[in-house]
């Protein structure tokens, strides 16, 4: 009797109440285990999968979360990638992050049971970091204290044309003040501005005196920039404000990117306002970084816009555990030194050649990224792989995204931490594990 495998499709609800699938529909919620069921149930009805593997189906279709987002090697070389979530958290974050995902103290003092000021912890740790600065507040991202800036200082905002930039995927930051209402008085040519430009521009409804770092090009040649300290110096004694945004969110000067600014140099030097991102070099969460003199810190503070933009309590809690505890990831990263990245990649390569798979290790140039020091690429390593590679190691269980050049793929370790070579080795042995 040949019977109709339409029948043998195992029931909906027999197989939700499997004890392996009704634990996990505790655990992502039985929508998600159910629409598993099905895909799995139409896999059998197709004869794909035998009625008796059923669960098993099912359970290696579950997502390991809730969302849907998954974890990615970053094998690009490039260490801060907008696209892959640019800063990894440091384990310190996550487990910050993980502690105060439920009710916490984040905005009342447990010792009076009052209100207390909100976030105050990651402050006092910018503060720390960043001795220059008096007061700090922290928003969504750096485009958030622009917005905030420009809305609360703003009036007409004084910039050179050479700082007009677009950061990224048409984030124009001209377009971003603008959208305020505040007015751009735009001083100097593409290539050079004095400070007697910015001088000449200022007047009564000048609300800041706004320096943007071209974080993602140069310009070189015949060209002229104002540096803080010059501007800082024609500024003094007008009461107009110099407001530096510098990007990167470096809290001091770093040994292998002297070209980039930090926030302690550009205060020291005589910015008003410091701006910067949480989730670039600083390692950290996405996060907008206004540190500075306190007056303003708390104009900016007191501004209706200050609450659409302010960050949450797992935010707050990644910044202060980035800033206190361990050397996060991005930092690591571009510590790492060019012989030990060689031979993570020798070593890689070599048990990947010894699974008979087309591994060598390469020398290979990375970047900072996130539109960080775009002039200067760091020395490291990779292992080269087949161009087949690149595609399936993308589509796998823990996709590994690398890049294709000179028709082989190549595997940056400057972006992967030493702690992920295994799962790295792992991801290329099972790709080719498919093939044979
Ligand atoms: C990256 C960058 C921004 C935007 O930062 P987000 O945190 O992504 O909003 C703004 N200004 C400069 C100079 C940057 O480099």
């Amino acid at each position: 009797m040949s019977a109709d495998p339409r029948r043998q499709v195992p029931r909906t609800d027999t197989l939700l109440a499997d004890p392996r699938l009704a634990a996990a529909g505790e655990r992502l919620g039985r929508a998600l285990v159910k629409g598993a069921v099905q895909r799995v149930q139409q896999r059998v009805r197709a004869g794909e999968v035998a009625p008796d593997a059923a669960v098993d189906a099912v359970v290696a279709e579950l997502p390991g979360t809730a969302s849907s987002l998954r974890p990615v090697l970053n094998a690009t070389g490039v260490v801060v990638h907008t696209n892959l979530g640019r800063a990894p958290l440091s384990d310190a974050a996550a487990e910050a992050i993980a502690a105060a995902t439920g009710t916490t103290d984040v905005e009342l003092d447990l010792r009076t049971g009052r209100r207390g000021p909100r976030g105050e912890a990651a402050i006092a740790a910018l503060l720390a970091a960043v001795p220059a600065a008096e007061a700090a507040i922290v928003v969504n991202n750096c485009a958030a204290a622009l917005a905030l800036v420009a809305t609360a200082l703003g009036g007409e905002l004084v910039i050179a044309r050479g700082e007009l930039v677009e950061i990224g995927d048409g984030f124009r930051i001209p377009e971003l003040l603008e959208s305020t209402g505040a007015r751009l008085r735009e001083v100097g040519t593409t290539n050079r501005v004095t400070g007697a430009d910015y001088r000449g521009a200022l007047g009564p409804d000048t609300g800041a005196v706004l320096k943007v770092h071209p974080s993602n090009f140069v310009v070189r040649g015949f060209t002229r920039a104002v540096e803080v300290d010059e501007l800082a110096a024609v500024l003094a004694g007008t009461g107009v404000p110099l407001v530096a945004d510098v990007g990167s969110g470096l809290l001091r000067p770093h040994p292998v990117l002297p070209d980039e600014p930090d926030l302690q140099t550009t205060l020291a030097a005589g910015a008003d306002l410091v701006l910067a991102s949480g989730d670039k070099l600083l390692g950290g969460p996405q996060a907008g970084l206004v540190l500075g003199r306190a007056e303003l810190v708390q104009r900016l503070r007191r501004h209706p816009l200050y609450r659409a933009l302010r960050v949450d309590k797992t935010t707050l809690a990644a910044l202060e555990a980035t800033l206190r505890g361990p050397v996060p990831p991005v930092q690591q990263m571009l510590a790492a030194d060019v012989e030990g990245l060689r031979a993570r990649a020798r070593a890689l390569a070599a048990r990947l050649s010894g699974a008979g798979i087309d591994a060598v290790a390469v020398d290979a140039e990375s970047r900072v990224g996130g539109g960080g020091a775009p002039e200067h690429p760091l020395p490291g390593a990779a292992v080269s792989l087949p161009r087949e590679f690149a595609e399936p190691l993308r589509l796998g269980a823990r996709p590994v995204v690398g890049y294709v050049e000179d028709d082989r793929t190549l595997l940056n370790l400057r972006s992967v931490l030493p702690t992920a070579d295994d799962a790295l080795a792992d991801a290329v042995l099972e790709v080719a594990g498919t093939w044979t």
